[in-house]
């Protein structure tokens, strides 16, 4: 069983090295997006409350280096780093980190009694500072790992009336086994962006020049196509011979489906929403998710999208941090940095 912070027992005194999900996007060396920082907070603020030091461990692929983003990130936290709290830089400069090195991970921990992991978005990844350290120090899940854990396990295991997945986006590899595991735990399973252009050309419809997934064909072999739980778009926007977006009725039809559930899960949008004029099929499930009694929705892109749409993550039950890590659970896939702090997931 995975233990979390709160039963770690005396943190008086105690060095924590905290990995945590500092992942978020910068322009023009301001951040963007402060969702997932501000995830962090509840964790960072229990350890120290309890009298913890802690170290913080993350990486951010937007920019090289923390460097030039450390007072905002220390506004947005709200510590200012020092003595108490210190930040590590981006754990991905090391080659160590994506090859999951002891030697690496030794060095990220000196001087530390404890570790507690609160980078759900990670948690697919076999790196050092989500597994080897795990191995080093007791191991604990920090207050978002439990919440999102317990959050998608639930949204898995509520029962197939009522429920739909809405699925969008590209990169059929990550998508596919979501549909897959789902497809029996759901009453609807509706697809749009480039999975649906992949489910359209595997049942040998004109696509046209559409975007498509070159592994698609292969990822889509065992999922019965003519499952009357799956819907496809059956009309689009189109920008010369390329489909951009999913059509009225469609989007019509997705959204009522949408609105008449009782638990939603939502990742990836329906069109290439960054251009307004195909935003609509996107914006249309932004709205109806979030008139769902449940609604459970991740995804780097879809969290752009809703913004977009002018709705916030607070419209929405519970928004995932994790974008892979969150698609690899509810594809009933291992986690590795779950596997670490003890956590299997049940399938
Ligand atoms: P998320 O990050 O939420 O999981 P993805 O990364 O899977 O979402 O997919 C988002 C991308 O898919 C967007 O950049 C969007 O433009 C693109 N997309 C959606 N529909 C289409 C389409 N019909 N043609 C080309 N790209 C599309
Ligand atoms: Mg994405």
């Amino acid at each position: 069983m995975m233990k979390t912070i709160d039963q770690i027992g005396e943190l008086s005194g105690k060095k924590v090295f905290m990995r945590a999900d500092l992942d978020v996007p910068v322009v023009e060396g301001k951040i963007t997006e402060p969702f997932r920082i501000e995830r962090q907070k509840e964790t960072l603020r229990y350890l120290l409350d309890h009298g913890a030091k802690v170290v913080l461990a993350a990486h951010i692929s937007a920019i090289p280096s923390f460097e030039p983003i450390k007072s905002q990130l220390e506004h947005l936290l709200d510590v200012p780093f020092g003595a108490t709290v210190t930040l590590l830089e981006n754990t991905r400069q090391d080659p160590g980190e994506e090859k999951n090195d002891e030697t690496f991970a030794r060095t990220l921990i000196a001087g530390c009694d404890l570790y507690v992991n609160n980078a759900f978005a990670v948690c697919h990844r076999e790196h050092a500072s989500v597994v080897a350290v795990a191995k080093l120090l007791p191991a604990y899940a920090g207050l978002l790992i439990a919440e999102e854990v317990a959050q998608l396990q639930k949204a898995m295991d509520a029962p197939a009336q009522g429920k739909v997945i809405v699925i969008g986006g590209a990169k059929a590899s990550t998508k596919v086994p979501v549909i897959k595991h789902l497809i029996g735990r759901a009453e609807h399973v509706l697809v749009g962006g480039v999975v649906a252009i992949d489910v359209l050309k595997a049942l040998g419809r004109d696509i046209g020049t559409s975007r498509v997934d070159e592994d698609a064909v292969q990822l889509l072999t065992g999922l019965d196509l003519a499952d009357p739980r799956l819907m496809v778009p059956d009309d689009f926007i189109w920008d010369a011979r390329a489909i951009m977006d999913i059509g009225p009725i469609s989007t019509e039809r997705f959204a009522t489906m949408v609105r008449a559930a009782t638990m939603v899960i939502w990742n990836g949008p329906m069109g290439v929403f960054e251009d307004t004029q195909y935003a609509t099929g996107t914006s249309a499930i932004a709205h109806a998710a979030a008139d769902v009694q449940l609604s459970v929705v991740g995804g780097g892109d879809t969290m752009a999208a809703i913004t977009k749409a002018g709705m916030t993550p607070k419209r929405y039950t519970f928004v995932s941090t994790g974008g892979g890590a969150m698609l690899a659970f509810l594809a009933g896939q291992r986690l590795p940095g779950l596997e670490a702090l003890g956590h299997y997931i049940s399938s």
